[in-house]
């Protein structure tokens, strides 16, 4: 039988939800083509780590090639789909190239939403992608080496716009990092002049969390010198700072914004039914509404009662998606999607976390920490970046190292006039 003949199984976006399906195909008769704006995949819930120095961006990146030696039947594209031709069973990418597929997996997820909020997008930085954190992180040590040379603002204000899981990890993570490395790093520095302020719209933290862990995760931020500025809507981000609901202004010198997600901008070309936050319409077996060999899962897909937009959902989605395509091939209806809850964890810091778990279970403090830890390292793709990642927890973490923590940085702007050699003229090139 020629390869051609094989049916053939496109998969968009080789995050949680897209490796999930492929691995769930590994054994079936298709062929399956994953597709990927990006090399590699990123793991998101470690993204905050590499913005505050603690890990390095390879350490949560995989390179999505390297699935194909584990499994035989895929292959990898890198690309951007811009259009689907159901009619045709066509995926178009923006390189003008056509897949053909028997079926679809839409796995693209999503991307920040600035709420139309005037500023947000020229002056925020967003936290979405791998370059994202980095330029963060080079932002932050930038700022620090002014402050140091005297070249700029003595103070650096760290305002962050969101409190739920991301902006409580990263408010945690940048007092740990204040507290623990750059007191020793920048003598020349007031460590009172280094704030982190985090803004957030309603009365208290992490919204999908019991009480008792919200009231935990606030009480932990403040006992680490985090500002706590709640009921506090941003309302427009200008280059120094925010302004709030009250019409208060917050002065800052860099805004991180952590809230806010909505479908890419090219997925309304697609043709699809898309719903709140442009997320696509699907039925309860992931099929996409009014489509057949089109389904939808992750974080870019809502069915009448949405899930939450997690790793799991996603996981759980791309297996069960991968299933009813086997069982399609072999004539037999597709099954209903029950989403299986194991709970969701957030940390504040070292020995600090929060968990819920299934049956209403919470936990809080260092146990919650520990777990957190280990299902992290276990979530990661690959034995290197999960040795990696324990090594350089173990660094920022460990009580007997504490003292000794330094952070990874990255480039930095010169900070002083002609701080620097002239750029090679490649390296500009380059920047174009
Ligand atoms: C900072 C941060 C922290 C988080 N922390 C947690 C956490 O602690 N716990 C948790 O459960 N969840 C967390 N999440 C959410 C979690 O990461 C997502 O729910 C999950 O990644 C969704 O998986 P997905 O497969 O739907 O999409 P993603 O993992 O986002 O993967 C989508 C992939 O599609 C690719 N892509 C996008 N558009 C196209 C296109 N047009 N063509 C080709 N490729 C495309 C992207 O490059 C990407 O690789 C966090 C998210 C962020 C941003």
């Amino acid at each position: 039988m020629s390869q051609n003949r094989t049916p053939h199984v496109v998969i968009v976006g080789g995050g949680f939800g897209g490796i999930a399906a492929m691995k769930a195909l590994a054994d079936a008769p298709v062929r399956v083509t994953l597709i990927d704006r990006h090399v590699y995949n990123m793991f998101q819930p470690l993204m905050y780590q590499v913005a505050t120095g603690g890990l390095n961006a390879g350490d949560v990146t995989y390179f999505l090639r390297s699935l194909r030696a584990k499994q035989r039947n895929a292959d990898f594209r890198h690309g951007l789909l811009v259009g689907i031709d159901p009619e045709h069973r066509t995926a178009i990418m923006s390189d003008g190239e056509n897949l053909q597929y028997d079926y679809l997996i839409l796995a693209n997820g999503v991307n920040t939403s600035y709420f139309g909020t005037p500023g947000a997008y020229e002056y925020a930085y967003s936290m979405y992608s791998r370059s994202q954190a980095l330029r963060i992180r080079d932002e932050l040590f930038t700022r620090l080496e002014q402050a140091a040379a005297k070249q700029g603002p003595d103070e650096i204000r760290v305002v962050i716009v969101g409190g739920g899981a991301t902006g409580v990890e990263m408010a945690g993570a940048l007092a740990e990092l204040r507290d623990q490395a750059l007191k020793d790093a920048y003598p020349e520095i007031d460590p009172s002049k280094i704030t982190i302020t985090l803004v957030h719209r309603s009365a208290e933290l992490l919204k999908p969390f019991a009480p008792r862990l919200r009231r935990y995760a606030a009480k932990m931020l403040r006992k680490r010198g985090v500002e706590l500025r709640l009921n506090s809507g941003v309302e427009e981000v200008l280059q120094n700072g925010v302004r709030v609901a009250s019409g208060e202004f917050i002065p800052a010198e860099q805004v991180i914004w952590a809230t806010g997600v909505a479908a890419h901008k090219e997925v309304s070309n697609w043709g699809m039914p898309q719903t709140h936050g442009g997320r696509i319409e699907i039925n309860d077996d992931l099929r996409v509404k009014g489509q057949d060999r089109i389904f939808a899962i992750g974080d870019i897909a809502a069915g009448d009662d949405p899930l939450p937009q997690l790793a799991q959902p996603a996981i759980q989605g791309g297996k069960h998606a991968g299933e009813q395509i086997l069982r399609l091939l072999h004539g037999k209806p597709t099954e209903a999607f029950h989403y299986f809850d194991k709970g969701t964890m957030a940390t504040i810091g070292t020995n600090a976390a929060v968990a819920q778990l299934r049956g209403g279970i919470t936990m809080i403090g260092p146990l919650a920490w520990l777990v957190w830890v280990v299902i992290h390292i276990a979530s990661l793709l690959g034995n290197g970046n999960r040795v990696s990642t324990l090594t350089h927890f173990a660094v920022r973490y460990l009580w007997a190292l504490r003292k000794r923590a330094i952070p990874i940085v990255g480039d930095v702007r010169p900070v002083r006039p002609n701080g620097d050699r002239e750029p090679d003229p490649w390296a500009l090139q380059k920047a174009e």
